[in-house]
């Protein structure tokens, strides 16, 4: 994608002008591993009750702007209240507002790379000056000792977990030093947390940390990534805010009436994610046993992997076999990377058998 324009630079302000259009290289292709979406797709008894709501759901009226049923349904399954949940049109614009409400010029945000890029995007887009507090080069895991004098003086601070592109995640314990150390707000995206181990949300402080804020979304685990669904568990007034700076009607009569559904029929979809989860494994093993090819481990439904020339194996995944992954090669601090989501085991093996190809041929 080009850059922005000289004219429309000339009419824009500073750091607009400095921003460069968000592009995630999205191509049509047979397999398609490139988004961290499930591939499985939606349990046939889900999509069936999706239907039937929608059939159901009127449209001449504007949605319920807070979402209000579908808040109830998830203060009752995390144990909160109603006044603990904010409901967005995905993840991405509860990131936004949290920027848009916590973040802007004079403020300082702690970003932990190599990280989900939309958050350097986001503070960019809005005058947020970001302090980097970069992961260790090897394996990727949080430097807690410079982390915490970080937060010490900051207004937000951002952790992943698991982390997105390369799969660790914060303790519990380490996200609550995180929170009595920060004086501002603790975000942590927990995009992924349904593919993690038991017990790794850190969702249980919210009871005691009040500048905690976690990140949830219907578009991993529960197959929404196209509806546009997420939301925030915080404490009371922390949702207030981000609802005095949300547009107020964001998330449509569809969406809310397809998370409802989902939301319902949660229980659902853990044969899926569990499969997902075994398939990581496997396709682990399965990748490092190719010569060259170093492989993370991850609690999230990707792989992050290393392997030589990976920008040119990419281009061939998805040229010569129409396999789309996420090329993080030319990233800071993820040289020769590749993002792989986890995929039905036919695409995986698919996957295996032609990064095993390319790299042979190349030899
Ligand atoms: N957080 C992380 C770490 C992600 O990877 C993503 C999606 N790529 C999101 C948030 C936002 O997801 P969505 O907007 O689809 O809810």
């Amino acid at each position: 994608m080009a850059g922005l324009s000289e004219r429309v630079k000339a009419c824009v302000r500073d750091d607009v002008a400095r921003l460069a259009p968000y592009d995630p290289n999205f191509t049509p292709c047979k397999i398609n591993l490139s988004a961290n979406e499930n591939t499985y797709g939606m349990p046939e008894e889900v999509r069936s009750a999706i239907n039937d709501a929608i059939a159901a759901t009127a449209t001449n009226r504007y949605p319920d702007p807070m979402s209000n049923e579908l808040r109830d349904l998830i203060a009752a399954w995390h144990g909160v209240a109603r006044e603990n949940v904010c409901v967005g049109n995905g993840g991405d614009e509860l990131l936004f507002n949290f920027f848009l409400a916590f973040g802007g010029p004079g403020k300082r945000l702690i970003d932990c790379p190599p990280t989900f890029t939309v958050y350097d995007i986001y503070s960019k887009m809005l005058g947020t000056n970001v302090v980097r507090c970069w992961r260790d080069p090897d394996t990727f895991e949080l430097d807690m000792d410079a982390l915490l004098p970080l937060a010490a003086s900051a207004d937000m601070v951002i952790v992943t977990s698991p982390n997105n592109p390369t799969g660790n995640i914060i303790s519990v314990a380490d996200v609550e030093r995180l929170c009595a150390a920060c004086p501002g707000m603790v975000m942590i995206d927990e995009a992924y947390a349904e593919f993690a181990d038991e017990g790794t949300s850190c969702e249980s402080l919210l009871a005691t940390c009040d500048n905690l804020i976690v990140l949830h979304t219907y578009s991993k685990a529960f197959c929404l990534a196209g509806v546009r669904v997420g939301y925030v568990l915080a404490a009371p007034d922390v949702i207030d805010v981000l609802g005095a700076v949300r547009q107020p009607y964001t998330a449509d009569v569809f969406a809310q009436a397809a998370a409802e559904v989902v939301t319902k029929m949660r229980e659902g979809f853990a044969p899926t994610i569990a499969t997902i989860k075994s398939e990581r494994e496997r396709l682990a093993q399965a990748l490092s046993a190719i010569d060259g090819v170093g492989v993370w481990p991850s609690q999230g439904n990707f792989l992050l992997v290393r392997l030589p020339q990976a920008g040119a194996v990419r281009v061939s995944l998805r040229d010569d076999r129409s396999i789309l992954v996420r090329d993080f090669s030319q990233a800071p601090g993820l040289e020769d990377c590749l993002r792989i989501t986890v995929g039905t085991p036919s695409e995986n093996d698919e996957l295996v058998a032609a990064i095993a190809n390319i790299l042979k041929e190349a030899q």
